[in-house]
């Protein structure tokens, strides 16, 4: 059977990760999390002291960023790792200070060049669920199937909180909103790669969806795509 290339773009804290790990897990596909390189990056920059005042030191970056190692393993409970120069740094690229540093890192063309390059690398043999902003458009716009995921910013936020909460790291709802119009925001009007929709994308507004039927809407997807359908 054809092993798919699958992209699920779309706006942040929309669920993009969950459903895209799910499917992979389905499919027997690999996941691959294209935020975690660029939280990864922004990682580095904040622990290295390359971001002072909302302003990355990009000279610097950009002769460091070639030796930086990007990579992921799966957890005993099946859960996707993220490995900065070989360190577990899953935890620490999902706090609220990486998140807040991303979009300005993830602006950055020589930064989208190598992540773009990695992730090229990761996923061109297929089988893959690749999950970011740029996925349809960028990466692989020969992808076999597109999915652009969006829900109101206020249900975002609400989840992101939760999760936060759930993982024993809350953070103030109101600040996760901002975070989110912003990141929004930013990722929409940056010059590289802005965050729109695939003209071939199916969209996916899953703000009033369960877990549950927005699986079964995608594995409709998917179905129809391996057998032909569309
Ligand atoms: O998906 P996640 O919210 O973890 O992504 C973090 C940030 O990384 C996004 O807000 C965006 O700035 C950036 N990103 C990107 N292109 C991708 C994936 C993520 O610019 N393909």
């Amino acid at each position: 059977m054809k092993k798919l290339i699958i992209a699920i773009d779309g706006f942040s804290s929309c669920g993009k990760s969950t459903m895209a790990k799910a499917l992979a897990k389905k499919l027997g596909y690999t996941y691959i999390d294209s935020g975690a390189m660029y939280r990864a990056v922004s990682l580095y920059c904040l622990q290295n002291g390359l971001i002072s005042q909302g302003k990355v030191d990009e000279t610097t970056l950009k002769d460091r960023i070639g030796a930086l190692t990007i990579t992921f393993e799966t957890d005993a409970d099946g859960f996707p790792q993220t490995l900065l120069n070989g360190v577990n740094v899953e935890q620490l690229i999902r706090s609220l200070e990486v998140s807040n540093a991303v979009s300005i890192v993830s602006a950055i063309p020589f930064v989208r060049e190598a992540m773009v390059d990695l992730q090229r690398k990761t996923g061109e043999h297929g089988g893959v669920v690749m999950d970011g902003r740029d996925i349809g458009t960028v990466v692989f716009p020969n992808a076999d199937l597109k999915i652009f995921v969006t829900a109101d910013a206020t249900v975002r936020a609400k989840r992101r909180y939760d999760e936060l909460v759930e993982k024993g790291h809350p953070e103030p709802y109101e600040l996760i909103v901002r975070n989110i119009e912003l990141r929004d925001r930013l990722d929409q009007t940056r010059e590289v790669s802005p965050l729109r929709k695939a003209g071939d994308a199916i969209v996916l507004d899953n703000g009033l969806l369960s877990i549950e039927e927005q699986d079964a809407w995608l594995m409709e997807q998917v179905n129809n795509k391996i057998h032909g359908a569309s």
